[in-house]
């Protein structure tokens, strides 16, 4: 666990990537983003992030994708991956977990939806040791 926790935002919309960035930095956490699954990929050979929020549409591989080669991966396996989707019908909810997402955020997000869910993940993995 990095002290403060390190959240990765895998987010291709900018201006969306820099509202969850200062927010979460608000909350007192740090935070890595990327804009592709590919950034997000060259950002892990040097970061270990403690939990990542993924937008699922992205250009190029998908946050489905990405995360399903994350939860393959034993060393990213026991990483928490929350989906972040406008697609809010169970239809998408239930692909996202199929695809290995611990949790799920419909867009648009509020501030306080997405303190408390980043929280409930961190605490679960500190409880928790992978
Ligand atoms: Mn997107």
């Amino acid at each position: 666990m990095n002290d403060p926790a390190l959240i990765l935002i895998v987010e291709d919309n900018a201006g969306s990537l820099e509202l969850a960035t200062v927010a979460l930095e608000f909350y007192g956490f740090a935070v890595v983003g990327a804009e592709s699954a590919e950034e997000a990929q060259r950002v892990m050979r040097s970061r270990h992030p403690d939990l990542i929020l993924m937008d699922i549409q992205l250009p190029g591989m998908d946050g489905l994708q990405l995360t399903r080669e994350l939860k393959a991966d034993p060393g990213t396996s026991g990483i928490p991956v929350i989906a972040l989707t406008a697609h809010s019908m169970p239809l998408h909810e239930r692909a996202a977990r199929a695809a290995g997402c611990d949790g799920f955020i419909s867009k648009p997000w509020t501030l306080e939806a997405l303190n408390r869910e980043v929280r409930s993940f961190l605490t679960g993995a500190q409880e928790t040791p992978a």
